[in-house]
């Protein structure tokens, strides 16, 4: 991708009427737009990152043997009522001029059992699992958090349906492995964090947290091993001896970037969702749901990865594996040869073929924070001058080694 040609630019200075780190740096360096509070519009730099995350993701639960599907936005105000949550807080309703209420989806448990029913009848056709990468709408109070907390924002929601509780609990944990593989691949820390709320009376959910001082969450947590809780619902405290270790607890902000619920048969009953079992019986089916958010995680990823001079994208997410920049008029023509030669082999790379200042430019580049940069100038001798964005380290190497850098370090 040329420079030249990008949809967006970069801003001179940071957006006013920004508070969070995350958006501040992601609007500045044109990957994401602020239409109004707590909506983001993503620009094509911004949709190539949300893309890897979400592709991540989708890997993950097909190697789940998940099944992708997609759900609407606009659910009618019945199949609310029957779970009631009509009058649910964080809902956006609205009217047809036609007739009929709306709610906006902003999960959707209530839509997928109306299906399941359709096809879900003996103990033959369980387990079953379904997920979709949706855009979910929640009407927050303060969304001042940038992408960590949306009106709008990106959700992979995933549901599955079981004969028994039996059932449930192993593919409960199934998926927690599924998504401790995803936060591994995106270089996300995240502690399974135990927080009330899941349907079984006295038994925990889990919450996939990242520590990080722009969090809205609390947690209690062990330096040494696993153990974390949300602190809305703990009985551990920070400096008390962790119940599994002894080590002494630490309290942090975090980020919650997913979680993962037991629903028991609260939506099967609401909803009859119900199966023969291998005597005839009729019985409920037993459903987990199971959310991770890839525009949150991008928002995380930002907090998580930058400097003073701006973002420092893991290279799993990066919008491009390598960012090119020529520094003199007699040098171009190289520069365009290298840019071709690696376009050819496949490789991501933004080419930065304007006409500006090189102080511009790396100003620019530190700020896009794609991992590797290439400088071409009269200086570097027909070789290439190295530099990783989270290093100061610069070497210079031939253009076949960089080709060969490059597309080695690819899939
Ligand atoms: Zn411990």
């Amino acid at each position: 991708m040329l420079q030249s040609g990008l949809f967006s630019k970069i801003s001179k200075e940071f957006p006013k009427d920004e508070e969070s780190l995350n958006s501040r740096l992601l609007i500045r360096a044109g990957f994401v737009k602020k239409l109004s509070a707590g909506v983001y519009s993503f620009l094509p730099l911004g949709l190539r990152v949300l893309h890897k995350i979400v592709d991540v993701v989708k890997e993950e639960m097909n190697e789940l043997g998940a099944e992708e599907m997609l759900m609407p936005s606009l659910v009618p105000k019945a199949a609310w009522e029957r779970s009631n949550r009509w009058n649910v807080d964080v809902a956006y309703k609205l009217n047809s001029q036609f007739g009929g209420e709306f709610g906006l989806g902003w999960t959707h448990e209530e839509v997928v059992s109306d299906i399941a029913k359709n096809f879900i009848f003996s103990y033959q056709d369980l387990p079953k699992a379904v997920y979709q990468i949706q855009t979910k709408f929640r009407d927050e109070k303060r969304p001042k958090s940038g992408l960590l907390r949306g009106r709008e924002f990106l959700m992979k929601d995933l549901y599955s349906f079981h004969a028994d509780e039996a059932d449930l609990n192993r593919y409960y944990n199934l998926v927690i492995g599924a998504y401790k593989k995803i936060f591994k691949r995106l270089n996300l820390e995240a502690r399974v964090t135990e927080a009330l709320g899941g349907a079984f009376t006295k038994e925990y959910t889990h919450e996939f947290q990242i520590l990080s001082g722009a969090g809205e969450d609390t947690i209690i947590y062990c330096a040494k091993c696993d153990f974390s809780q949300n602190s809305e619902v703990v009985k551990a405290r920070a400096g008390e001896k962790c119940p599994d270790c002894g080590n002494a607890l630490k309290k942090s902000r975090a980020i919650e970037a997913a979680n993962v619920f037991k629903l028991g048969t609260k939506y099967s009953d609401a909803f009859d969702l119900k199966f023969k079992d291998k005597s005839g019986n009729s019985k409920p089916v037993v459903m987990g749901s199971y959310g991770i958010g890839p525009s949150r995680i991008m928002g995380a990823l930002v907090e998580i990865y930058h400097d003073e001079s701006g973002i420092i994208w893991p290279e799993a997410v990066a919008p491009f594996q390598a960012h090119l920049i020529n520094l003199s008029q007699k040098s171009k023509v190289k520069s365009q040869k290298l840019y071709q030669k690696l376009q050819k082999q496949n490789v991501e790379i933004l080419y930065d073929d304007r006409d500006i200042s090189p102080g511009q430019k790396f100003a620019e580049s530190d700020l896009i924070g794609v991992p590797l940069r290439l400088v071409i100038s009269e200086k570097t001798a027909g070789k290439v001058e190295v530099k990783q964005r989270n290093s100061d380290k610069i070497k210079l190497v031939t253009e076949k080694e960089v080709i060969k850098i490059l597309s080695s370090g690819k899939g």
